[in-house]
Formats: C-alpha cells, structure tokens, sequence
C-alpha cells in the first residue's frame, strides 16, 4: 500500500466525496466512440472503488488548460459557485471505470459524441501532462454509498439492466460485480457494434448488444428491452405479460396501499441513458408492461439538445 497522504486540500478527511487534483497520465481510444483516460493524482489512493454505477464528477481545465487554484479549499464547491462565470471551470459526470489506488490512477470511459460538448472535446484533445480534478467517493467516509444507484433488493435474483452508451462504463461494472446466481438480462444500444467490445459475459445474464446503425437513438433498445421484459414476466409467471390500457384506466401503485413490495416484483430493473429514451422505457414498463415502479431504477444521463446543468 502507498504512504498514506496528507488530507486532499483540507477536505474533512470522512466527508463522503473528495475533490482529487489530477492530471492525464493517459488516453487510449478503444474504439471511434469511446477514449479511456487514466488520471493520476497525489491523494487518488484515498478514491474508493465500491463499483457497480458509481457517479463521478470530472472537473475540466479552462481552454488555456488552467484550473483556478480557488477551488481547492475545504469547501471546493463553495468555492466553485463564487468564481465569476468566465473562471467557472466546466463540471461533468461520469462512471468510475477502474481504481489502482496503488498507483494512485482512476480510468474514466468517455464517450465521443456529436454535437460535441466540452467533455467530449476533452476526451479527443486531452494530452498526457493535462491538468484537471476528480471529484469521487472517499475511501474513509462516515456514510459510505454515496452516487451508486444499482440497488437491488438482496432478495431479488432477477434483474433488467439497459442502457446506451453512456451507461456502458455502469453496465461493465455492474455484470462484474453481479452475483452469479443472479438471472436476466442486460441490452446496450451503441452506435457500433465494436463500441462495447469490453462487456463482459456473466453466467446467469444473457447480454445483449444492440448495433443503432442509422436508426433513431434508443429505437432498437426499446425494442430489445420490450422483448427481454417480455420473457423475464413470462419466465416468471408462465403467462404473457399482461397488457394495461393506461387510457382506460390509471395505473398508480402506492406505497403502503397494499401494493407488492418492490423485492417481490418480478426483476429489478436499471435503466440509464438519453432522457427522452429512459422516459419511453418507464411508460414500457410501468405503463404497459405493469411492472412496480419501485422495482425499478430510471436514469437520464444525458438529453439530446442540452448540455449537462443546461
Ligand atoms: C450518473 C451518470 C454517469 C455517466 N457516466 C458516463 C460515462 O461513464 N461515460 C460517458 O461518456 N458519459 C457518461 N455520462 C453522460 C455524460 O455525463 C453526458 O454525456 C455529458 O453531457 C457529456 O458532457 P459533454 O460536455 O461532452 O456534453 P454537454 O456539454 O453536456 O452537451 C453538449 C451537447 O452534446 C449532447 N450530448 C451529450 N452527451 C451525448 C451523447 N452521449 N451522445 C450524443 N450527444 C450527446 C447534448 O445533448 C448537447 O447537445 C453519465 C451521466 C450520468 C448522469
């Protein structure tokens, strides 16, 4: 283990997250949609790594490459909303894709898109030297846990989990780290097939790779997701799931009112990528499907047209 380091900037030492001085000590692309940077950093043997879809914020240089010094204080966020706008440096979100807290390095996948946004600018010109900050969950925290959103029931064996691109670095983590008992399945939609060469097998989750092609983006996963909730319900009832008229009728579940407890629903379900995407799926299967929004976890990473904080 490396010589323990002084607190990051004066940080509280068990504050939940911790803002990590970085600098690129690598980019490799993995294919024409994703690059792998590797950050590298003093105080980076201090970044936990609990996986599955922990969030990360990656806090990019000015276009001249500086990071105003002023952020790195006790209170950096504090910090970060008093620079004037023009010195405000850019923050993003992201997955933490691996940790060697010996080497004091955490990777981060990010995918290169278009229209282009400062991150994705980042990812394609960063060089090796570059400067910029890591903002991840602390390895000595009071309260651990923070920004990991899979949480299956432990008494759930059957999951759904989907997602584009973006939540392809959260979907590898989690496969890694999903029990082998547990059943189901997992579709990703990327652009090209090779963009999600790194999945990885698991033996109880059938994986499925959805090529977009030239089709709308999420329109051949809602497709594959409408097929893979569709055998799920019916593996576990032996019936074809049953169809809601959401005209007719409104389908609410409550809570406390006699509803199902979410753990006894029939998979939970991690659903992550475009808005407007992730928003269709809900409909499919709360509204259509009738599964129990509390079994399920809807993200929108990202939404066409806007930029992050937008
Ligand atoms: C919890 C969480 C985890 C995430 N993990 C990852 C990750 O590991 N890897 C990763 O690459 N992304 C990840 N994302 C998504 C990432 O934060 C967004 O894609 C982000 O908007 C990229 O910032 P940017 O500066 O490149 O673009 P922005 O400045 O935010 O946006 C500029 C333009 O690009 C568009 N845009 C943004 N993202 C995409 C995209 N993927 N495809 C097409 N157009 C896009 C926007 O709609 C906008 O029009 C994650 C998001 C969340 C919330």
């Amino acid at each position: 283990m490396p010589t323990r380091t002084a607190e990051p900037d004066g940080q509280p030492a068990d504050a939940p997250f911790l803002l990590h001085r970085v600098r690129v000590a690598g980019r490799r692309r993995l294919s024409d949609g994703f690059v792998r940077i590797t950050f590298r950093g003093p105080t980076l043997d201090r970044f936990a790594d609990p996986g599955l879809d922990q969030r990360i914020k990656l806090v990019l240089p000015a276009p001249d490459g500086s990071l105003d010094d002023a952020l790195f204080s006790p209170d950096w966020y504090g910090a970060w909303r008093s620079l004037p706008d023009d010195r405000r440096p850019v923050i993003r979100t992201y997955t933490t894709r691996a940790v060697r807290p010996e080497a004091r390095e955490v990777d981060v996948d990010l995918v290169v898109h278009e229209p282009c946004g400062p991150a994705g600018r980042f990812a394609t010109a960063c060089r090796e030297g570059d400067e910029a900050a890591l903002l991840g969950p602390n390895r000595d925290a009071a309260v651990a846990g923070g920004g990991i959103d899979f949480r299956r029931p432990a008494t759930s064996d059957r999951v759904l989990i989907a997602g584009d691109e973006t939540a392809l670095p959260a979907i590898v983590r989690i496969l890694q780290d999903l029990p082998a008992a547990v059943r189901g399945a997992a579709v990703v939609e990327v652009p090209r097939r090779e963009d999600a060469a790194q999945l990885p097998s698991h033996p109880g989750v059938a994986v499925e790779v959805v090529e977009r092609g030239g089709a709308p983006h999420g329109e051949r996963l809602t497709t594959a997701v409408r097929a893979a909730a569709g055998a799920l319900l019916t593996a576990r009832t032996g019936q074809e799931p049953e169809d809601v008229d959401v005209d007719a009728g409104l389908l609410w579940e409550v809570p406390g009112d006699g509803a199902v407890p979410a753990a006894d629903g029939p998979f939970y379900a991690w659903l992550a990528g475009e808005a407007g995407v992730i928003k269709g799926l809900r409909r499919l299967l709360v509204g259509e499907l009738g599964v129990d929004r509390r079994s399920v976890a809807f993200m929108g990473y990202w939404r066409a047209g806007r930029a992050e904080g937008g």
